[in-house]
């Protein structure tokens, strides 16, 4: 009987134990997602990983407002990370890359309505190619212009920056990119965000060195935990995703729920 009492307190201590140790790893865990956009359609398909339709991207968004997310400048959630601040739960950046013309047209418009800040990153010398469909400067200086958008750099050209064997170009594409939007702009730029994810410790050496206080990546693996804030990761998001996928992804802990794949 006896042994039988005390088989079960110690078998309640291991659960407790058990739940306290699980809440605090959850809680090490939590990281502030920041989305990836690239293109916003009218009709996006599924297997094209950088579209969203312009339907899904504004419910989306209506998802975050109704359920009281704290939507955040990037800029400001960098600034978190660097002083390590606590960051608090249900916190969420945007982010658009490549600069299609289809983020002033289909989800600029959205944002504002709602009062979401977002980044754009752009490839500088993309501006204005209609063949791309690109943004062109009066559309990123009106964006900029309303406050609720920041812009980044993208580089240049776009291209992957490990395979860039020169010394000279790759500090091109980094620190010229940034002289020519701040010039085009007139402010600051601060972010910087990496050609398909690609980048290696020179690379964030050079992107510090430029000037630029946060670097942005793509879905890196777990041992990247939002530390550097010149690695900071991303979240993509696409068309396939449902309304659980997107709740998943900007819990905080979708890091630590998915495989290493680059979803
Ligand atoms: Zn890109």
């Amino acid at each position: 009987m006896f042994k039988r009492k005390s088989l079960i307190v110690v078998s309640c201590i291991i659960i407790v134990f058990a739940i306290f140790a699980s809440l605090i790893r959850i809680k090490s865990t939590y990281m502030a997602p920041v989305l990836m956009y690239h293109s916003v359609t009218p009709e996006a398909r599924e297997e094209n990983r950088i579209q969203i339709s312009a339907g899904l991207f504004s419910h989306q968004m209506q998802f975050l407002k109704i359920h009281h997310y704290n939507v955040i400048p990037l800029e400001a959630l960098g600034e978190m990370i660097k002083k390590k601040a606590r960051i608090p739960a249900k916190t969420v950046a945007l982010t658009f890359d490549d600069g299609y013309q289809d983020n002033y047209i289909y989800a600029y418009p959205v944002l504002k309505k709602l009062g979401l800040p977002a980044t754009v990153f752009i490839i500088v010398n993309e501006v204005g190619r209609p063949m791309g469909g690109r943004l062109n400067w009066s559309q990123i200086k009106e964006m900029q212009g309303s406050g609720l958008i920041t812009i980044g750099s993208h580089t240049l050209d776009h291209p992957y920056l490990p395979e860039v064997k020169s010394e000279a170009e790759l500090r091109r594409q980094i620190f010229e990119s940034k002289k020519i939007l701040e010039e085009k702009l007139g402010v600051p730029v601060n972010a910087f965000c990496y050609p398909g994810g690609r980048f290696n410790a020179h690379i964030r050496g050079l992107v510090e060195q430029a000037g630029y206080k946060y670097a942005f990546a793509t879905g890196l693996g777990r041992r990247f935990s939002n530390q550097d804030v010149y690695l900071v990761k991303r979240v993509r998001i696409s068309e396939s995703d449902n309304l659980f996928d997107f709740w998943m992804k900007t819990c905080g802990y979708y890091n630590s729920f998915r495989n290493h794949n680059n979803k």
